[in-house]
């Protein structure tokens, strides 16, 4: 970023996703991929789960010093008057009530599972190690992910099922671990990952983000996740408002906090075995409006 200002970064953010790396289509980066199922991995000694060499974590050191548990007591806190996204709609989800989001202090996981159909750079051959989370607080009317996001499927658990859940993707293989959908739970996922971390868990943590995040928010999560993943959707705050269900903040908050990521991470780049361990990848869509339906597609994600 340096020499850089604001405008100039994000215009050439989207000016990439846009031209520069134009037919890398990844067609439903967000769609319940069905090829989810683990591949055979008998005789494949060498794609054990490792780490590229060197590679430590963002939030181990925060784990040891016990400033990771403290900043997901801080966020969990900040669910009694709720502000853990730009809805900051102040319900108290501690006594059981549901924000706009739909979403109590009761987490609550659609599934888990090594994932296939993400960024070749996050799936490796055992793939990325993706945990679905219910609700969302944007809602768009074309939401891939309708029957979690909006509708509420998925089950109740606890943040020791959550650390747990981590445990067996690493100990599948996966490369990641990737939290679809996580802003309204991240109390919940810091608690876990610090619980998690505590009993070995060593992988990446990708923040798989609708993009609409607030910076008080994301300045808790420095030093924590190690990749972050947002969509960009809109650059027209009454298209947000629309189909996002009245979020006409999103192009200007999106763009905030896509600075945020990219001052925390920096500039994405696989490491030497094809592999993405840290960086912002922003994710571009492609909303097809037919007369009876939409279409969303994931167009490419970018690396800046
Ligand atoms: S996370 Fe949910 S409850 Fe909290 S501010 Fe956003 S919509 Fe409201």
């Amino acid at each position: 970023m340096k020499g850089h200002s604001r405008r100039q970064f994000i215009s050439s953010c989207l000016y990439l996703a846009l031209c520069g790396s134009p037919f890398i289509l990844q067609f439903g980066c967000r769609k319940k991929d069905k090829s989810t199922s683990l591949p055979d991995i008998s005789g494949h000694e060498n794609d054990q789960p490792k780490t590229d060499s060197g590679f430590e974590p963002a939030y181990l050191s925060l784990h040891k010093s016990g400033e990771l548990k403290k900043r997901g007591e801080e966020l969990w806190n900040m669910m009694k008057s709720c502000e853990l996204c730009p809805r900051m709609c102040g319900v108290n989800r501690l006594e059981g009530n549901e924000g706009f989001c739909r979403a109590s202090s009761q987490l609550k996981i659609s599934s888990y599972h090594p994932h296939f159909g993400e960024e070749k750079s996050l799936v490796g051959k055992r793939g990325s190690g993706t945990i679905f989370f219910t609700n969302c607080g944007l809602r768009c009317v074309f939401c891939i992910n309708w029957d979690v996001s909006l509708e509420g499927k998925g089950d109740p658990g606890t943040i020791k099922e959550l650390a747990d859940m981590m445990l067996d993707l690493q100990k599948m293989g996966c490369r990641n671990i990737n939290f679809v959908t996580p802003t309204h739970y991240s109390a919940h996922i810091l608690l876990a990952v610090d619980m998690a971390a505590a009993k070995g868990l060593r992988l990446p943590l990708v923040y798989n983000t609708c993009g609409w995040e607030r910076l008080e928010i994301l300045k808790k999560l420095a030093g924590i996740i190690d990749i972050y993943l947002p969509d960009f959707k809109y650059s027209d705050g009454k298209m947000a408002a629309k189909y996002s269900s009245g979020s006409e903040t999103y192009p200007e908050i999106t763009k905030a906090a896509l600075l945020e990521m990219h001052h925390q991470m920096g500039v994405a780049k696989p490491a030497n075995d094809g592999l993405m361990y840290r960086g912002l990848m922003i994710r571009q869509f492609l909303l097809c409006i037919c007369s009876w339906q939409f279409y969303c597609f994931g167009l490419n994600s970018i690396l800046v």
